[in-house]
């Protein structure tokens, strides 16, 4: 239980006080981000003591899949000069940690010239990332991708950072669809609806008959984001993967939630102390990059796994494992790729978009996941000695 306000709940109050509500995108950044009192900014939050765990610590086979992807991609780029491998809120390390080690056996020459990247704003996540690949490479830190220059192909990859980005809710009501925000409200927070509006240009059809109080999302932050990097894709070459829980197609529905402890938690209560997040409705961020001149792709996590070949990989892992440990192994896989949303599997419900440079400006990387599964099915066939 939680005695009282948080102090970053009693900030929020001040705030909306003096300067009046916020919307929902504010609150995020805010309950995230706050220098002195954000969730990232803070708490332990991820892991097994910490309030949730994200693929690449349920295994190493997550990253092992996705040095995969980048090694099949890396094949196509030119040989020599330079190469940058990116990794968008790279949370404790581990992700990278897994790629550099599997791309140094598959890639080694790769990555020997290649720039290691980590774009992170919490000071206290940079430590332990840097710990993490201390054996491995030497990461540059850079806040934003706004500030980060990079020449020569790019491999970049965020787990869980987009939906870490803010977001605006709309509420319809009557012909409107009016913003929700939060308001203060007998000394706490509470949720309110605001003056701005959504305008009929920026309603996807999905929109039309939806009910009174329905809620409909937008994240230009996003979207911005994606418009930034896919345009660099598309002059420098190379691939973006994004891994995030979310859909392929425009929705209603209100996804803001807050996790604390590995369980749901009231999303006004305990601010700063519970992570807040939203599903990524990736349509409108492949829309986008496709507009700024990248091939595009998605499919479910658990597709792209079995794609690059996460049960070959396994089994060879666990040819070399005691019962106990292979059985682990096994439950991993099915965590990561099995289609079971009760039981917590992950396969279905997270996406994995891919954003790759189109044909021109890359010297031929074809769309990502063309046809089915991965752009070459070679990812079976990678040896693992
Ligand atoms: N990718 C990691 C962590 C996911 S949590 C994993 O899968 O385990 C989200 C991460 O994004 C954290 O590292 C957080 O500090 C970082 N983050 C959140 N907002 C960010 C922003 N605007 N710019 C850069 N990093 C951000």
């Amino acid at each position: 239980m939680i005695a009282g306000p948080t102090p970053l709940e009693k900030r929020l109050l001040r705030l909306i006080e003096a300067g009046g509500p916020i919307n929902i995108a504010a609150f995020m950044a805010l309950a995230l981000g706050d220098p002195e009192h954000g969730y990232y900014m803070r708490r332990e939050a991820l892991g097994a003591k910490g309030d949730f765990t994200t693929a690449p610590e349920v295994s190493q086979l997550f990253g092992e899949m996705i040095a995969v992807h980048l090694a099949l991609v890396i094949e196509r780029l030119p040989p020599d000069g330079p190469l940058n491998l990116v990794e968008f809120g790279p949370g404790r390390g581990t992700l990278m940690a897994d790629m550099l080690r599997t791309l140094g056996k598959l890639r080694p020459a790769a990555v020997k010239r290649m720039r290691v990247v980590m774009v992170e704003t919490s000071g206290r996540l940079r430590d332990l990332q840097r710990k993490a690949v201390s054996h491995l490479a030497e990461p540059e830190f850079h806040d934003s991708l706004q500030t980060l220059r990079l020449d020569g192909p790019v491999l970049a990859v965020g787990n869980e950072f987009l939906d870490a980005l803010p977001f605006r809710q709309f509420v319809k009501q009557g012909s409107a669809w009016r913003e929700r925000v939060v308001i203060a409200e007998d000394g706490a927070l509470a949720f309110g609806l605001g003056d701005a509006v959504l305008g009929a240009a920026d309603l996807p059809p999905v929109c039309s008959g939806a009910p009174e109080g329905a809620v409909f999302e937008i994240a230009p932050a996003r979207e911005a984001f994606i418009a930034t990097l896919a345009a660099r894709l598309a002059r420098n070459g190379g691939t973006a993967l994004f891994i995030d829980y979310g859909h392929a197609r425009p929705g209603i529905g209100d996804t803001l939630q807050a996790v604390r402890d590995h369980a749901p938690a009231p999303v006004l209560a305990a601010v700063g102390l519970a992570d807040i997040t939203s599903h990524v409705d990736f349509a409108p961020l492949l829309a986008i990059a496709t507009r700024e001149g990248c091939a595009t792709g998605i499919l479910s996590q658990g597709e792209f796994l079995l794609g690059a070949g996460i049960l070959q990989r396994a089994g060879r892992l666990g040819a070399g494992l005691d019962d106990s440990a292979r059985e682990n192994l096994r439950q991993a896989v099915e965590r990561l790729a099995g289609s079971d949303t009760a039981h917590g599997q992950m396969g279905s419900l997270f996406k994995v978009a891919a954003f790759a440079a189109g044909a021109a400006a890359s010297g031929g990387l074809s769309a990502p996941f063309a046809g089915h599964g991965l752009p070459v099915n070679a990812g079976n066939a990678i040896d693992w000695a």
